[in-house]
């Protein structure tokens, strides 16, 4: 069903595909998942420094939908640490200006202006578009 809400412009995939508690076996471990916008989120105010207003802007949604986004990522990642939950980066409501791979050999990600069919670092032909869901298919 297309969603019609407003797409949050996110500039960089993560490196991992999530993190794990130390000390929970395996067979224990439940998840929760966190959105790339709401990993933006995070990456723009917390890691960068950035103000909401221009973290907005930058994300290209209003100030109060960014808050929503940043408070339910600091949320996730509280209920993850307190329950001792895995936390799972993925999906979400995003557009991205680039084509983000990973390789599935080395893990190099990359960042690509156009599609990909080998990896930079490796030269390996098994690498995974990770936006696939998002970019349009040209
Ligand atoms: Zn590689």
């Amino acid at each position: 069903m297309p969603n019609h809400k407003r797409q949050r412009r996110v500039a960089f995939p993560p490196k991992m595909e999530g993190f794990k508690p130390f000390g929970i076996p395996a067979t224990e471990l439940t998840t929760v998942t966190l959105l790339f916008e709401e990993l933006e989120a995070i990456r723009l105010i917390d890691y960068e420094g950035l103000m909401q207003e221009d973290a907005a802007a930058m994300m290209n949604i209003s100030r109060p939908t960014f808050t929503r986004i940043y408070n339910k990522a600091h949320k996730t990642i509280a209920k993850a640490f307190i329950e001792s939950k895995a936390i799972l980066i993925r999906g979400g409501n995003y557009i991205a200006d680039n084509y983000w791979y990973k390789c599935e050999k080395c893990k190099e990600v990359m960042v690509a202006l156009k599609p990909l069919s080998s990896c930079r670092n490796c030269q390996s032909h098994n690498i995974v578009l990770l936006n696939s869901d998002i970019m349009p298919t040209h």
